[in-house]
């Protein structure tokens, strides 16, 4: 297919995104990136190494350290995050993690850096990318923005079915917080805040399935598929 496009994704946390650009991508043959992965794999970095958020100094000598590579996995049928040679995967979606990532990731090298790699990543096209800034500041030329968007408590019940998988003692409480906490860090910092891109279509799926999320959010993509030159 000569015609691939950019498909961008943004919106707030657990918000299915990541599902969603996954499954399109497999549909398309498209490459799938989930950037806050990426995200998250720094913040690990900086959490195991004491980097304090505050030092630029040391953020920028960390940064020089952190080799970020996404490897396909066979089982998952998705790509695992790998630092420095790890894989990350299972580590980075930690609480620990969660808590921490949304400081981590307002930084303004951090973002630099993160961003420089996912627009090298994008430079052939046929990319499904999600994140929070993909739509506004990583490829504001993607020809479809997707800006995925759910009740709050629907979102929390959703991600708290996720985790209880490995935390059987995680509480409704305890995540519903953790996304309140990340989506007004996100959503308020000076660098690449999460806001919806004036040519976004908006995708709200707190009442329909994942599958007739999929079925509007393919038929958009065909659309600009067919467009595109
Ligand atoms: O997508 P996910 O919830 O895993 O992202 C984790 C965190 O990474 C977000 O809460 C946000 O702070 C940060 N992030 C970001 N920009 C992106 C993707 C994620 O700031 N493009």
């Amino acid at each position: 297919m000569s015609n691939k496009i950019i498909i961008a994704i943004d919106g707030f946390s657990s918000c299915g995104k990541s599902t969603l650009a996954k499954s399109l991508a497999a549909k398309l043959e498209y490459v799938f990136i989930d950037t806050g992965a990426m995200y998250r794999a720094i913040a690990l970095y900086f959490l195991r190494n004491n980097i304090s958020f505050t030092d630029n100094q040391a953020i920028y000598k960390a940064l020089q350290e952190i080799n970020l590579k996404f490897e396909y996995n066979v089982t998952s049928l998705k790509s695992d995050m790998i630092l420095n040679g790890e894989n990350v995967e299972q580590l980075i979606r930690e609480m620990k993690v969660s808590a921490k990532v949304s400081e981590v990731a307002a930084i303004a090298a951090v973002r630099d850096f993160a961003v420089s790699q996912q627009q090298a990543m994008g430079k052939q096209k046929g990319i499904v990318m999600d994140g929070r800034d993909i739509g506004t500041v990583v490829f504001p030329n993607a020809e479809l923005k997707i800006f995925v968007t759910a009740d709050p408590l629907i979102r929390a019940n959703r991600r708290l079915l996720e985790l209880r998988v490995t935390h059987p003692d995680i509480t409704l409480e305890a995540v519903s917080e953790n996304l309140q906490h990340r989506d007004l860090i996100d959503s308020t910092r000076e660098h690449s805040p999460l806001k919806q891109a004036a040519d976004a279509v908006v995708l709200d799926n707190s009442n329909i399935t994942k599958e007739a999320q999929f079925e509007i959010a393919l038929n958009w993509a065909l659309e600009k598929i067919k467009q595109a030159k």
